[in-house]
């Protein structure tokens, strides 16, 4: 690994790999198999500090730098990206409230989120506001003090789960996206109820749920920011947290590169051992050219996010990079894990080897926190803005 980690850096990698291997790891094919959440490595976890890792110290936090937290997370998924989708979901349900909340908000929300006492989720997501995003149908009515929030959320990660939840609704319908505002809701909340549960392809052992809201009263003071502001959270949000999908996605492509090494050194054919074939070395040379490209330019998209900050409004450089991290270590992560299938042969299609798993991993990072196709067209958008280098 080439690029300029401080020793601190390096020594948390060195840390998270070992717990990675030696607690995560035995783990995985078994929290694939039952589709139960973890229970237990939420708890390790949380033993070790991992689950706020990335939230500021003063809030409860482990302050680590967003490269750092990134490094976490790419450890943790290189052996189960269930488990790393854990750090990465409490991020996401914590950045609205950390780019938008006032101070007496964030220290009311953020140290429970940081400790892992409580889960927290991020809806945004509706039947029929996908990659349109903006067209929430969710509605949010002030009534003296308190909002009453009605509407359908749906694809929630940990949403039957969480304790603190930022949703986005439309305060003023007739304004479209610049109607559309972030609120803090209390999971326990009167009228939140959680509805189907996805049977999914992968991330088996992550919660992805339906979430309806029947009339469901928020204080005023859990708004975030001001009406109408919510869309811009919700992107300020995902600025700050497609570098961490980025790192799952490279993780997984890692782990399927690491596991196809492995066998091919063994696995004997035709007399000697496959990785002595040119074809599969040709392979193997272009898995490993697609990794570094991809965490150099998530390890820059890091830097360049980390200096803006929680706080400050997204630059385009800061949006560009972000999504173009998450859009090339998503593709590399489903190019190396089919490789890394098809380099198994028969046993890469069945449960016994972890590259399978790794494969219907990997195609979620493709999807969540905005489709490729949607990173195209936020990067295609800031290119403009960007003008010639
Ligand atoms: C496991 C899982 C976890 C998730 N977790 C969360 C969560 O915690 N919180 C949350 O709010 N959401 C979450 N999501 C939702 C996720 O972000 C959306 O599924 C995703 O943004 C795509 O929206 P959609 O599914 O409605 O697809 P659609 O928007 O219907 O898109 C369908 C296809 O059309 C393409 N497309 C759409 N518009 C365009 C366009 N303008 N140009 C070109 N192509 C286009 C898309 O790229 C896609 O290929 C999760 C989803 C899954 C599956």
């Amino acid at each position: 690994m080439s690029y300029d980690l401080t020793e601190e850096q390096r020594m948390f990698r060195e840390t998270v790999r070992r717990l990675a291997l030696e607690r995560v790891e035995p783990r995985a094919a078994e929290i694939d198999r039952t589709g139960e959440f973890p229970w237990d490595i939420f708890q390790l976890f949380r033993d070790y500090g991992l689950v706020g890792v990335g939230m500021p110290e003063e809030l409860g936090g482990g302050g680590a730098d967003l490269l750092t937290f990134c490094i976490g997370v790419e450890e943790i998924a290189r052996v189960c990206a269930t488990s790393s989708l854990i750090i990465a979901a409490q991020h996401l349900g914590a950045m609205p409230i950390l780019v938008a909340g006032n101070e007496e908000q964030k220290r009311r929300f953020i140290p429970d989120i940081a400790s892992g006492n409580k889960i927290s989720a991020f809806a945004l997501t509706e039947p029929e506001a996908g990659s349109d995003a903006g067209g929430t149908k969710t509605r949010a009515v002030l009534d003296g003090d308190r909002y009453r929030l009605s509407g359908t959320k749906v694809f929630i990660t940990n949403g039957g789960l969480a304790k603190t939840l930022v949703v986005f609704a439309s305060t003023d319908p007739d304004r479209g996206v610049r109607g559309v505002s972030a609120f803090v809701v209390d999971g326990e909340s009167q009228g939140l109820s959680v509805g189907r549960i996805e049977d999914k392809m992968g991330i088996r052992g992550s919660q992805t749920a339906m979430l309806n809201f029947d009339d469901v009263r928020v204080p005023r003071e859990n708004l975030l920011g001001q009406e109408g502001e919510g869309f811009k959270i919700a992107m300020r949000t995902l600025d700050r947290t497609r570098p961490g999908i980025a790192a799952q996605a490279l993780g997984i492509a890692q782990g399927a590169l690491d596991a196809a090494l492995d066998h091919l050194k063994q696995r004997r054919q035709f007399g000697r051992p496959l990785i002595e074939q040119e074809a599969i070395q040709f392979m193997l040379a272009d898995m490993e050219t697609q990794i570094q490209a991809s965490r150099h330019l998530l390890y820059k998209a890091a830097e360049v996010v980390e200096t803006a900050g929680f706080e400050a409004q997204s630059s385009p450089e800061v949006t560009r990079y972000s999504a173009m991290a998450k859009l090339i270590c998503s593709d590399t992560a489903m190019e190396v894990t089919t490789n890394a299938v098809q380099l198994f042969g028969g046993y890469g299609y069945v449960r016994d080897y972890p590259v399978e798993r790794m494969m219907r991993d990997a195609k979620i990072t493709q999807i969540y926190e905005g489709t490729n196709q949607v990173q195209r067209l936020v990067i295609f958008r800031n290119l403009l803005e960007k003008g010639l280098n």
